[in-house]
Order: structure tokens, then sequence, then C-alpha cells
């Protein structure tokens, strides 16, 4: 068994990295800017829905872009509004600065066969984490906290 990093760990190095650790709440087109300058070739658009439905958003290591459908990014830039928009966007960046390779989306089609769709799961299970702590990370949460206030971080 290797020794895993936490997800909270590697959040953590990504979120300095983009120079964002500082940040409590983080506005997906800045996070963007910040992966296409720290990631060479890396670039981003967004799409009509229909050309990555069902997913919101999705990454292709290939081409190097993530696609974001243009109702997602929408929905993603007003705050508190679409928890589900912002999440796609960041879980896709995690992926980009995780150097995931190959085409991902949050919702992964049912065709692969058994054993590569064990270790995408695993794989989208992880990103989802790391997704959560690079949103609202523990040393910006105080204790006092109410699951309510933890909560708008994602959101
Ligand atoms: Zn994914």
């Amino acid at each position: 068994m290797k020794n895993a990093r936490s997800a909270e760990e590697i959040a953590r190095e990504y979120r300095k990295r983009l120079g964002v650790d500082h940040l409590q709440w983080l506005d997906p087109m800045t996070i963007l800017t910040k992966l296409r300058h720290e990631i060479s070739g890396c670039d981003f658009a967004t799409v009509a829905p229909g050309e990555i439905a069902p997913a919101l958003a999705k990454w292709d290591s290939g081409r190097k872009l993530i696609r974001i459908g243009e109702d997602t990014f929408a929905a993603a830039n007003i705050p508190r509004s679409e928890g589900r928009a912002r999440f796609s966007i960041f879980h896709e960046a995690i992926h980009v600065l995780g150097g995931h390779e190959g085409a991902f989306n949050r919702l992964p089609g049912r065709s692969e066969i058994p054993g590569y769709a064990q270790k995408l799961r695993a794989l989208e299970a992880s990103t989802d984490k790391i997704t959560a702590a690079f949103m609202a990370p523990r040393h910006l949460i105080s204790d006092n906290w109410s699951v309510e206030d933890v909560a708008l971080f994602l959101v």
C-alpha cells in the first residue's frame, strides 16, 4: 500500500499552486484563468450544453481543454445560487491539476469494461473529495461555524 496523501493535503497544495489559498469564496473565472497560466497549453471554452450533455463540464487531456456548458458557466458565476455548477467546474480543474489523462466528466458512461469503470469510479470519488476540500479547506473554517456556514463555501 502506498501512503496516499489526504484529499485535504492535495487540495491545499493546489490552492497554493494557484495562489488562492487565502481566498474564501472561489470565483470560477479566477480559477480557470490561473489554471491557464499554471498549466502549459491548458484552456477552457464555453459550449452549447448539448455538446457535452449529460455532463455539465468536461476535461479532455488530449486537447488540454475544459469544456463548460454555457448555462453551467453562467450559473457558476452567481454566488450562492448554484452549487452543482461551481462544483462541476472545480472538479474538472482538479483533474487538470492532478494531471489525469483521458476525457472526464462527472457522469461516466456505463459502457466501460468493469475493471476500467471501477478505477474510474475510484478516481472520480477521490476527485470529488479533493474538490470539496479545495472549495472549503479546513484552515478557513472556524470551529464554531455551523454546518450551514460551511455549506455556503460549497455553493
Ligand atoms: Zn471527473
